[in-house]
């Protein structure tokens, strides 16, 4: 992604050498993304329908939550936003008025979200650039294979002019008096120099952790989930339009279908639950055949203390890593890459803009792993251990904050540059099951018959929207079927 961003980005008088080895191999998961990717793929110039049939992918419209809050119960974390605001009190306050009117039809809150309704009927289409069209609300996102994903982008970097160079890096070379890199070291004793290093070696953070001694801090004590076994199985029936999530005994399975197969896994906390019951686990919640077998990834929540040290960015694992629960370390890389680019250095490196880059990427971070806890924290389950250890853990301060504006009148705020937008929290802070005790009180200033029938109304239209869009099936076979799945 950084190597095909960068060729279409800067000015061809700079170069771009990307160094990769096929023996190491890339970490082979990381199937779903959320809608930022949109704008990546816009600002490549990639062609919608093109990459989707290149990469096997689907479209996603949220994130279905099962057995989160207890066993049976789940939820629908959709993209896009829920119902219209009226003189300025935004709809979710409308929703909590009539809620505590005890209102007799009052629908959950997602009926009022066009993605939700329409990811529950299986249906798709793409959102309507008209702002008074309800199809304006939908937002999407896919899933995909990310290997097909890379080779899309390496073949789009190497027309592009980026030189690609197999082989594995064995040292770099640092100057003595500032530190900086000046180049890498190849077995076969090559040595490719350079000004600006970009790492994205993975977990490994050859450059940025090993030969700069960046220290990594761990978030360990709220997200203890260290492992994950992952397969491919075969898919049964058509593709939903969004990824589960199911709540396990010691973390999570998640399940992405794409166009040839579904992406399967188990996140959990090796702390709390032996390799073999989880690899079990993941096999017996298969919905169609294993296509392989189970393969282990090994991780630690957290990220490094800079992400930008001398002349090296951190970009993707190396730089730090959240769980795959809201599928964010896509949007991350894309982040670094976005700001990356707008903070791009001269030879002077200057601190100030350095530091700008460190400030803005690690306040995302820890934005997104704010939301990701808010899923285990906020939990009725105390049947295992882990799920103990979860709901009575401390919370970071800063989302002992977000919780304690919500718990009261429910206000939702998007901090700068935040990544998650209200209508997200909303859907996780209620879908959780964290009822505010009250809500604002200008809300309680609106008759409540008329906000009952524009309610009723919005709903209504939404329904009717979702049930006139095509099948979520017959619109990528009308428009983006895969190579791979016409012969499947
Ligand atoms: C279990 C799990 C599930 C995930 N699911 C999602 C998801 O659903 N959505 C999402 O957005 N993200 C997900 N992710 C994260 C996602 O997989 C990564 O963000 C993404 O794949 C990018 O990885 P990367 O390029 O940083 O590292 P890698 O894919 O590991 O790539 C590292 C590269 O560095 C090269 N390299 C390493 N060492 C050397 C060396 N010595 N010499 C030369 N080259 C070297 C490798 O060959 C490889 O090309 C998931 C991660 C995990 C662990």
């Amino acid at each position: 992604m950084t190597a095909a961003a960068l060729s279409r980005l800067v000015p061809s008088g700079v170069s771009v050498t990307l160094v990769e080895s096929e023996e190491i191999g890339t970490v082979g998961v990381g199937e779903a993304t959320i809608p930022s990717l949109l704008d990546y793929n816009r600002m490549l110039g990639i062609d919608e329908d093109a990459f989707v049939r290149a990469t096997g992918a689907t479209f996603k419209l949220g994130i279905e939550f099962r057995d989160w809050t207890r066993a049976g119960e789940s939820y629908l974390h959709p993209f896009g936003t829920h119902g219209r605001d009226i003189e300025g009190v935004s709809f979710h306050q409308l929703w909590l008025r009539q809620a505590a009117l005890s209102q007799a039809d009052l629908s959950p809150i997602g009926d009022y979200c066009l993605s939700a309704v329409a990811a529950r009927r299986g249906r798709f289409t793409r959102p309507s650039a008209n702002p008074q069209s309800v199809l304006s609300t939908l937002f999407y996102a896919f899933h995909f294979d990310a290997a097909l994903y890379a080779r899309f982008l390496r073949d789009l970097s190497e027309r592009d002019g980026v030189v690609r160079v197999e082989g594995r890096v064995t040292a770099v070379d640092r100057n003595g008096e500032t530190g900086f890199i000046e180049a890498v070291r190849l077995e076969g004793d090559r040595r490719v120099e350079g000004e600006l290093f970009i790492d994205c070696s993975g977990f490994r953070s050859l450059l940025l952790g090993d030969a700069l001694g960046v220290p990594f801090t761990s978030w360990k004590q709220w997200l203890p989930c260290d492992r994950a076994w992952a397969v491919p199985s075969e898919r049964q029936g058509p593709p939903p339009p969004y990824t589960r999530a199911t709540a396990d005994t010691a973390g999570w399975r998640w399940r992405i279908p794409l166009q040839h197969r579904t992406g399967n896994g188990y996140v959990y906390s090796s702390a709390h639950i032996d390799d073999d019951d989880a690899r079990l686990a993941l096999l017996a919640g298969l919905e169609g055949r294993a296509l392989g077998e189970p393969r282990q990834l090994r991780f630690e929540a957290g990220r490094r203390d800079r992400l930008w040290d001398r002349n090296c960015v951190a970009i993707g694992l190396s730089g730090g890593f959240l769980e795959p629960l809201e599928s964010t370390s896509i949007h991350l890389i894309q982040s670094g890459i976005t700001r990356l680019m707008s903070l791009f250095p001269d030879l002077g490196f200057g601190t100030t803009e350095v530091d700008e880059y460190n400030r803005v990427l690690l306040r995302d971070y820890e934005q997104v792993r704010d939301f990701i806890i808010l899923h285990y924290h906020a939990t009725e389950r105390s049947d295992s251990p882990f799920w103990d250890h979860c709901r009575t853990m401390s919370i970071p301060a800063s989302l002992s904050t977000k919780l304690a504006l919500w718990s009261g009148k429910a206000r939702v705020f998007r901090e700068q540059g935040e990544l998650f937008t209200p209508d997200g929290w909303i859907a996780v802070l209620l879908g959780q099951g964290i009822r505010p005790t009250s809500f604002d009180p200008l809300a309680a200033a609106l008759p409540p018959e008329e906000t009952a029938r524009f309610m009723a109304h919005v709903r209504e239209m939404i329904d009717k929207t979702a049930a006139a869009m095509p099948r979520h099936e017959d619109f990528i076979t009308q428009h983006c079927a895969a190579p791979l799945r016409r012969s499947a």
